[in-house]
């Protein structure tokens, strides 16, 4: 499978020439199968830019979407998605069953309380729901997909797509650290022997104790899940919305050396807008 970002960035959009490295655009992680079925992960705000680039195809519109949750910051992306007007476009949502709600949500209805002007009833895609990730694992063309529960105000889900002996887990806005850490067991279990795991490190451990609750983990948090659950690739991602791209640089440095004598992860990075992964 292929992976690629569209958005990096936690919380609300940061443009500017302090955040060109690692990008401004708020979460939306593109996952093209080897079936060539494609995934999307979120709909932040860098969904508008997959929408141009699958518009400049001359093919129809077809993916999944799966919503970690349904936070502002991953359905942002949506009503500014170009092929949710088409008529040829096909959409299966599935994720956090709240999160569709929250995405039609967005859009106008005929109570006129969206927060777009354009009526969720009114777009001419197909959106189906399909709701299975709650109930079970989804299969898409050959790939299982499982979905965790994150530790997030509201909730949420975290995903594990298995394709052809190699799995990605993308676990963004989970804090790790709530209740003591609790949880670090089922979490390890979820991203055991991943070959790439895309978390959720927003903060610093200098953030704490008084954002505790806000449902965001550290990279030291990180590391030490990623250690525990033996993962390979270890990409950081859902960056703070003030943190500059040398700030994000620093992040990666000190990860890398809490890793350092470590048999895993092997390699640690930030997300950056535009970064595309191959497994294998
Ligand atoms: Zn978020
Ligand atoms: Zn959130």
């Amino acid at each position: 499978m292929e992976i690629k970002f569209w958005g990096t960035r936690g919380s609300i959009p940061s443009p500017g020439p302090h955040t060109l490295e690692f990008g401004g655009n708020t979460s939306c992680v593109e996952v093209l199968l080897n079936s060539g079925r494609r995934l999307v992960i979120d709909g932040g705000t860098g969904l508008r830019l997959l929408g141009k680039h699958l518009m400049e195809a001359a093919s129809p519109v077809s993916i999944h979407l799966l919503l970690s949750h349904g936070h502002w910051d991953h359905l942002l992306g949506i009503p500014f998605f170009t092929p949710i007007y088409q008529a040829s476009t096909e959409i299966l949502v599935d994720g956090w069953p709240p999160a569709f709600q929250a995405m039609t949500r967005v859009f106008d209805s005929h109570m006129g309380d969206g927060f777009f002007p354009v009526a969720f009833d009114h777009l001419k895609a197909r959106i189906d729901y399909l709701n299975r990730l709650a109930h079970g694992p989804l299969e898409v063309e050959g790939a299982r997909i499982d979905a965790i529960p994150t530790n997030h105000p509201q909730g949420g889900f975290g995903f594990r797509i298995k394709e052809d002996g190699h799995t990605m887990v993308f676990i963004t806005d989970s804090e790790l650290g709530a209740d003591r850490g609790q949880r670090l067991p089922e979490f390890a279990e979820f991203v055991r022997d991943c070959d790439l795991l895309i978390h959720d490190a927003q903060y610093l451990p200098e953030d704490f104790p008084e954002r505790r609750g806000w449902g965001h983990s550290t990279y030291e948090e990180v590391v030490t899940l990623a250690r525990e659950g033996g993962v390979h690739n270890l990409i950081l991602t859902h960056h703070d919305p003030g943190r500059t791209d040398a700030e994000v640089e620093k992040i990666i440095e000190l990860a890398r050396q809490l890793a350092t004598g470590g048999p895993n992860p092997h390699y640690i990075d930030a997300a950056r807008e535009g970064a595309c992964y191959r497994l294998p």
